[in-house]
């Protein structure tokens, strides 16, 4: 499935990282194209607070702000904001009409509407919008699950007419910037079902997986997936926010729907030393669901200090095709920021030959 935006397309099933506050920690946009990266994650909250949304309008844009010229999804930031509050209430309030949030570093309160989430996408300049929704935890009761539905359905209705009206207003050229409405229900299938009705119901075209991926037990959600792969148009697209583990990837796939992943796990393992790598050669059709297809290397075990292979001879990144193990296990124990590079490089690249391999041959569930 491809995605048409004015920076390019995304063509689904691809993986984005999470660039959360603009930036890839410890690669640039160079080495991000490098490695096949398709598209950015960008978090519209967190540039409110820093360096503030003005700042990066005088600075051209997010696309000439962080010197990536290809698609940019923003996500509101409701998932954090939301998160926060619901830890602790002295962090803020979820109202009806909006959400008063008090940020925890003691800056000043942030006001947040689906109108004025909308606006800040399109003064960002992003391509991908992400209207604001409530976000629930799995472990939520359900009638705070109700409210939820209920809420993330009103704002998406409202994050549509101001998209409308910013529309209206900018009249510019080229694919308008996508809206995407996340569905939430947490693990109840009839409030998921429902959600995405009402957002169908109310013009909404382009759909993500909201509140949390992951069940109590921390598996995937997989049948409240398939349950929207069920209800959605063909060609709607989708965004698995905040998925997941390359497992996660190929069972997504496997239901039949591509999907756009974005999150922070291959660029955190890096930091932490973990490197993915391909069991065997790729086969040559549909990778099976589940995790056997891939291991994790620990870079600092003492084995790899005298090995001298990549670590992975599927790798064609600058990490593999240059440098070995031992050498990366030399940088991480000497803590040089070039062992971050090198080894997020590594994973981002792992991600984005599975997607590459997904695109081609799919997935089956095994
Ligand atoms: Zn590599």
């Amino acid at each position: 499935m491809e995605i048409t935006t004015a920076h390019g397309p995304l063509r689904a099933p691809c993986y984005i990282p999470d660039a959360t506050r603009g930036f890839v920690r410890s690669v640039d946009a160079s080495d991000l194209e490098a490695v096949g990266i398709p598209g950015l994650m960008i978090n519209a909250y967190h540039l409110m607070t820093r360096p503030g949304i003005r700042v990066v309008q005088r600075l051209g844009g997010l696309h000439a702000f962080a010197g990536w010229s290809g698609p940019i999804v923003t996500d509101s930031g409701g998932f954090q904001v939301f998160s926060l509050i619901r830890e602790n209430p002295k962090h803020g309030q979820i109202r009806d009409h909006e959400v008063i949030f008090r940020p925890p570093d003691g800056r000043d309160k942030l006001v947040l509407t689906p109108e004025k989430v909308v606006q800040t996408q399109f003064r960002l300049g992003a391509d991908v919008m992400v209207a604001l929704d409530d976000c629930t935890g799995p472990e939520a009761p359900p009638d705070e699950q109700r409210r939820a539905v209920d809420r993330t359905v009103a704002w998406a209705k409202r994050a549509r007419e101001e998209w409308q009206r910013q529309l209206a207003q900018r009249r510019s050229e080229g694919p308008p910037p996508i809206l995407v409405a996340p569905v939430q229900g947490g693990n109840d299938a009839g409030l998921r079902r429902e959600c995405a009705q009402a957002l169908l119901d109310a013009g909404l075209t382009a759909f993500g997986f909201g509140g949390w991926p992951l069940d109590e037990e921390g598996a995937l959600q997989l049948e409240m997936f398939a349950l929207l792969h069920e209800l959605l148009p063909a060609t709607a697209p989708l965004f698995a926010l905040g998925v997941g583990k390359p497992e996660h990837l190929v069972a997504i796939t496997a239901l039949g729907r591509p999907a756009v992943f974005d999150c922070s796990l291959p660029t955190r393992d890096a930091r932490h030393h973990r490197l993915y790598s391909f069991r065997h050669a790729l086969p040559d059709g549909p990778l099976t669901a589940g995790p056997g297809f891939y291991e994790k290397l620990y870079i600092l075990d003492k084995k790899h200090a005298t090995a001298d292979e990549p670590i992975s001879p599927s790798c064609d990144a600058l990490c593999c095709r240059r440098y070995g193990r031992g050498y990366l296990h030399h940088l991480f124990r000497c803590e040089d920021p070039l062992a971050l590079r090198l080894a997020s490089l590594h994973n981002l690249r792992f991600y984005s030959q599975l997607c590459e391999h997904l695109r081609e041959h799919g997935a089956s569930p095994g």
